[in-house]
């Protein structure tokens, strides 16, 4: 099974094991890239997820629930960080496998368009909707 890559543009005439070599560590290149960010953006922002101190005498009613509210918001985007880590990780053992840039639904391709708008995505657009 070829491996398929939307950054990488393979024609027919030049398919060639190096090429789908080239094409594999592009995908893993991009989806460790997006790993990396993903990570140090969750330990960027791990003070703010901290509980909101309540009795605070300095910080007013409306500021604790501002910060509650905040903190509510930053929990709520880490949680999606981690699903997307998730999912990277998922594509990368799809990578290994030989699987990546197939349907795990129904085994068809996913379109370039759709694995560049997000190179984890694990279905085709039919099996998406
Ligand atoms: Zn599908």
């Amino acid at each position: 099974m070829a491996l398929r890559c939307a950054t990488i543009a393979v024609t027919p005439h030049n398919v060639s094991e190096q090429m789908s070599k080239t094409s594999d560590k592009n995908c893993r290149a991009r989806l460790v890239t997006l790993r990396n960010e993903l990570v140090e953006l969750s330990e960027a922002t791990n003070e703010d997820r901290a509980p909101v101190e309540l009795d605070q005498q300095s910080v007013g009613r409306l500021s604790r629930m501002d910060a509650l509210q905040e903190q509510a918001m930053q929990l709520e985007t880490e949680r999606r960080r981690q699903q997307t880590i998730a999912r990277v990780d998922a594509a990368l053992i799809r990578l290994d496998d030989g699987e990546y840039g197939f349907c795990i639904s129904c085994g068809d391709e996913i379109s370039d368009g759709r694995l560049d708008q997000d190179p984890t995505v694990p279905t085709c657009i039919k099996c998406a909707s």
